[in-house]
């Protein structure tokens, strides 16, 4: 079934978990963007037209003046793979997400009202999904499936508020909010990604500030890190100051990032 056309790597998923498995990548990665192509949508697939699709994908986005392909993936109704844009390459998917992402484009327009998802799709993003995760060692949350909507078009994350775009559309796996993702998307990631990795371990669930930790613009250290870190359900830090490794994990757990200054950043 692999079909290769100019730049363009089309697989089903073993192929493609395979081909995965092949690749090194240097860059880090930290978040795998979902995104729908709205245009074409569902009626402008034909079956064996994949390769035109993504040609024509390609003409537009350089007729914008980006450098290739936006999106390293694309999905098919089919349940086919085509890698585009090389993996090793910032995909051009949401402006300040995209250093550290990547992108997949999902053929199809997923807004309320406009293609109803086959049962294939849906497996093949689940899957996907899963799959990346699983290769750059991603726990799956709202941090690291992550989806347009969320941003703005000057690039701030503001989960929906004041944003244009409704990708990766209204009715994608339940809606296309923040707690959609949460209660219809990403548990099926997770399922999946037990399958492809069974030392995979979930990590425990805790109460998240939606602000900053900094009071006052101060950032707090030793002592009031440890103590603030430890209002949190399940984090009982000893407080002696000196934050190390377990303030580092308490605060990944609780900010969705670890200490400055802690090598598992790079
Ligand atoms: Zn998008």
């Amino acid at each position: 079934m692999k079909q290769i056309k100019n730049q363009f790597i089309l697989m089903d998923n073993a192929e493609f978990a395979k081909w995965l498995e092949s690749q090194t990548i240097k860059r880090s990665i930290k978040r795998i963007q979902n995104h729908h192509t709205w245009k074409p949508r569902y009626s402008g697939f034909k079956d064996d037209n994949h390769f035109s699709l993504l040609e024509g994908m390609k003409r537009s986005h350089l007729k914008r003046d980006f450098s290739d392909i936006a999106q390293n993936i694309t999905t098919f109704p089919d349940g086919t793979i085509a890698v585009c844009r090389p993996l090793t390459k910032i995909p051009a998917g949401i402006k300040g997400a995209n250093t550290g992402g990547i992108c997949i484009e999902h053929v199809g327009n997923f807004d309320i009202g406009g293609d109803e998802m086959t049962t294939m799709h849906k497996d093949i993003i689940v899957y996907l999904n899963a799959l990346l995760c699983a290769k750059f060692n991603l726990s799956p949350d709202a941090n690291s499936i992550v989806y347009h909507h969320w941003w703005t078009a000057a690039g701030k994350r503001t989960n929906g508020i004041n944003v244009a775009k409704s990708c990766p559309g209204t009715n994608f796996f339940g809606g296309n909010k923040v707690e959609d993702a949460e209660k219809n998307f990403i548990p099926k990631i997770i399922t999946q990604l037990k399958k492809i990795d069974a030392s995979f371990k979930e990590e425990p669930v805790v109460e998240k500030l939606p602000i900053s930790y900094s009071k006052n613009g101060v950032v707090p250290y030793g002592k009031e890190l440890q103590e603030y870190l430890n209002q949190f359900p399940g984090i009982s830090l000893k407080v002696d100051g000196w934050p190390g490794k377990n303030s580092s994990d308490a605060l990944k757990k609780v900010m969705g990032h670890y200490l400055v200054g802690d090598p598992r950043i790079n």
